[in-house]
This record gives C-alpha cells, structure tokens and sequence, in this order.
C-alpha cells in the first residue's frame, strides 16, 4: 500500500510525510529518486519520523525506502549509487528479511549515531 505524490517519481507508504525532515533527508530522498528512475524501479519512502530516541529517525535525520520489490541486480546498483551519489556524510544500508527489507538511509557526518543529538540541550527547548 502506497500512495503517490505531487512529487514525480516520489511515492510515500501510508502517513509517512516528509514535513519534519531535516533539508539533508530531502536532499537524499532528491538523489534517490534519480537513482530509483535510472533503475528502471519506483521509489517508496516506507518511514520518515519514528518515536525512537535511539535512532536518527527520531531526529529527522533517517529516511526509510522500499526495496523488497527490486531484483537482486537492482538492489545491489541501487545500493551502490547510493552510497556514490550521496556521499560519505550518508549512511545507507540495506537490511531487513522478507517484505520488510529496505534501504535505510541516514545523516551521520560525525558518525556518532543519536549521541550527539542526545547531549545536544538546545535541541531539547
Ligand atoms: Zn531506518
């Protein structure tokens, strides 16, 4: 179940919005888009914001994307253009079993996951 968007090429799972997302999830959800159409594949933001403080969802700062309709050929150029097109500020991985495997893309420069967040008091006001 998926709904489409004003945005081409851009599809969104359920109540997923992107209205919280930080500028740097828009940015990849941007490349992603691109690299989903060059692969012939449709792109699905399946989570945006989750009620988890020990994931960077929490922090608008980790995008979810369908994957379990994608061949194995597809995945694995996906993933890698990812990781190319977006760069060592990103983290993409893709994991997950079954209907539930996807890409998991996430803004970490520092690589230090929420704990930066977390400490981060101004944030919290
Ligand atoms: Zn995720």
């Amino acid at each position: 179940m998926y709904r489409s968007s004003p945005l081409y090429g851009i599809n969104f799972k359920g109540n997923v919005t992107l209205k919280t997302l930080r500028p740097e999830m828009l940015h990849a959800i941007s490349v992603a888009r691109a690299v989903f159409i060059a692969n012939q594949a449709q792109l699905t933001v399946t989570d945006a914001w989750r009620n988890d403080p020990d994931s960077l969802h929490y922090y608008n700062l980790a995008i979810d994307l369908r994957a379990k309709n994608l061949n194995r050929e597809q995945r694995n150029n996906i993933l890698g253009s990812l990781q190319i097109g977006l760069g060592t500020d990103y983290q993409v991985i893709l994991h997950g079993q079954g209907d539930s495997v996807h890409y998991h893309i996430e803004f970490d420069p520092l690589r230090v996951g929420t704990l930066y967040y977390k400490n981060d008091k101004r944030r919290m006001t």
